[in-house]
């Protein structure tokens, strides 16, 4: 009828309208080809996207698009199952008319006429090389160490839990490796931060290739790595991965036209037996490798039992030290720092010292780090100077002559506090002239120092105090270098001192600080002089100022008031 035909036609026209729009709209690209491939139609999306105007491509094949990075044999592939199935969906990398490469989701689908010939291909794709782009970058962001691509911490925790969960299934164990560089800390400081990072990547890679496959190396702090090895079978096998990321460092870094020799020390834990959860296995992997380090460095550990009570002390120490400047558990005792010509007490290296109420005394080297670590050596450094100041400013009224007073501050004080600030106001507080104060430094904090330290240093010479490196020569810094330094005092480490007399190399240092040191303007002083023959030495080298047990050890604050007394009558050593 032809109402009907009118209204069928009607109906045909608006679906037709309806599909255009959609075709127009639609913001995947469309491309429509014949039986023979040639292109018959494509949707505005498809020119956004392309950058191909309808008329450039109609009568064309696809293939125009092709970026040329994919095998022919992807894409025999691809049409072998569009012919077979009639259909295909999946990613590809195209080219756009300027040359870019896009990756996209494509979906092909054939239509065929009543014989089954194929009458037309509609292919429907989508641009997601953004998309991809940004999650994909976010993931890393989330989950890798920028520097050296390695899994960050989040991601190794997530790691090793699987491993104890494929442990427990697989009736297997899984090891936690602990890995410190050695010595990363004077690399980095003394050939700076770019070869330091260049390090740690190729650390990184030469690490991974120990590992085996479904392993997990992380980087977890600026030199410590993490490993996971899942479903190791036995000890031996855990104990050989250890040995090969040892061995791998047996080679040296070249970097920069250097070649850096350096060593790891690992700690390792075992999944199950040392520890019920992730957080005590990285804890007892921790402590063994702080015991491989102390075993002498460029070897291994396993955890042990007896290691937890040490991180156990430790972590009691750490509970004490925080209360102990509260209960006025910290004292001073002050080394007489000799004058090398006329054997004249020229004043006192004062030293910290901790007696613990309940774990009795403990030494510096054992608290001052755990101090540093803890944040803690800002207040304890700032009671130290007030107190060194304020013994310091009693000894000329008590008749003792115009003494000098040394004080360490460590480079956390320098870098965090207003430190000549505080000084000055001390000073103030005590009554004592800034000109009898030397600051100790240390040698890592002149090798990083910034604009902003030496301001800080240059101020606390503006007041009239002096500065002193302290254990010069331990960290490299080279001596040309310090020219450009406020510094008024050098003090040779110990250990050069110890072996000045029987190693040739020690003793040319010795005599090169001495001279540097001199023609700079600088003092020197030995630290550590036990024997009459290191004595002679220094004073031979022209050192100046001369500490250590041969003249007296530290003393409590009265004993070093005595000592001066009693040494005015004494002739030159
Ligand atoms: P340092 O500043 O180089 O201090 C010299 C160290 O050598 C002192 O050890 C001293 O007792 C020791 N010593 C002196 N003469 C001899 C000797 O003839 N032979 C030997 N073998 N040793 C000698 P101490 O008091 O254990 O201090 C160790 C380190 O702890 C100090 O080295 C310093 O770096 C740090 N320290 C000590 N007191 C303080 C402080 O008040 N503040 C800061 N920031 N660090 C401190
Ligand atoms: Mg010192
Ligand atoms: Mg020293």
């Amino acid at each position: 009828m032809p109402d009907s035909t009118q209204s069928d036609l009607e109906r045909e026209n608006a679906e037709l309208r309806l599909f255009r729009t959609v075709f127009d709209m639609a913001a995947e690209g469309i491309v429509v080809t014949d039986g023979d491939n040639r292109i018959l139609a494509v949707n505005p999306a498809f020119t956004l996207i392309t950058g191909y105007e309808p008329s450039e491509v109609i009568g064309k094949d696809p293939n125009v698009l092709r970026s040329g990075l994919q095998e022919q044999s992807f894409y025999d592939a691809m049409w072998e199952q569009v012919r077979r199935t009639g259909r295909w969906d999946g990613e590809l990398l195209n080219r756009r008319k300027n040359g870019a490469i896009f990756r996209e989701w494509l979906s092909i689908a054939t239509e065929r006429d009543s014989q089954g010939g194929v009458l037309r291909h509609i292919g429907i794709f989508r641009d997601v090389s953004e998309a991809e782009d940004t999650a994909h970058r976010l993931w890393r962001h989330n989950n890798l160490d920028p520097l050296t691509e390695l899994p960050n911490r989040g991601l190794l925790l997530d790691r090793l839990l699987q491993a104890l969960v494929i442990a427990g299934r697989e009736n297997s164990r899984a090891a936690l490796l602990f890995i410190g560089l050695d010595g990363f800390k004077t690399i980095n400081d003394t050939l700076g931060h770019t070869i330091g990072d260049k390090l740690l990547q190729e650390a990184a890679r030469r690490f991974s290739g120990c590992l085996r496959e479904g392993d997990t190396l992380a980087r977890f702090g600026s030199d410590e790595f993490v490993a996971v090895l899942a479903a190791a079978h036995s000890v031996e096998e855990v104990e050989a991965v250890v040995r090969t990321v040892l061995e791998s460092l047996h080679e040296p870094f070249l970097i920069e036209a250097h070649r850096i020799l350096t060593s790891a020390s690992i700690g390792i834990s075992l999944w199950p037996g040392d520890g019920d959860d992730v957080e005590s296995l990285m804890r007892n992997a921790t402590g063994a490798m702080q015991q491989a380090k102390e075993a002498g460095r460029g070897t291994f550990r396993f955890f042990t039992a007896h290691m937890d009570a040490r991180a156990q002390l430790r972590s009691r120490l750490a509970g004490e030290l925080s209360e102990a400047l509260e209960h006025g558990e910290f004292s001073l005792v002050y080394q007489p720092l000799i004058n090398v010509r006329d054997g004249r007490v020229e004043g006192a290296e004062a030293l910290l010292r901790w007696h613990s109420r309940y774990i009795g005394a403990i030494g510096p080297d054992q608290f001052i780090p755990l101090a540093e670590e803890m944040g803690l050596i800002l207040p304890i450094g700032e009671w130290l100077l007030a107190a060194a100041c304020a013994e310091a400013a009693g000894w000329e009224p008590a008749g003792l002559g115009p003494l000098s007073v040394a004080i360490n501050v460590s480079p956390r004080q320098v870098q965090q506090t207003d430190i000549a600030a505080t000084l000055e106001r001390v000073l103030k507080a005590s009554g004592l002239a800034p000109e009898r104060v030397t600051v100790e430094i240390t040698e890592s904090l002149v090798l990083n120092a910034g604009d902003e330290v030496l301001d800080k240093l240059n101020r606390i010479r503006a007041l009239g105090a002096r500065i002193a490196v302290d254990d010069f020569g331990t960290g490299y810094a080279s001596l040309s270098y310090l020219k450009h330094f406020p510094v008024d005092q050098l003090k040779i480490d110990r250990s050069f001192v110890a072996d000045a007399l029987d190693n040739t190399e020690d003793s040319r240092l010795i005599e090169a600080i001495v001279a540097l040191g001199h023609s700079l303007g600088m003092t020197v002083v030995g630290e550590g002089v036990e024997t009459k023959e290191q004595l002679a030495f220094l004073a031979e080298h022209g050192c100046d100022l001369v500490q250590g047990y041969r003249f007296s050890p530290p003393l409590a604050a009265d004993r070093f008031r005595e000592f001066v007394r009693s040494r005015a009558f004494i002739l030159p050593p």
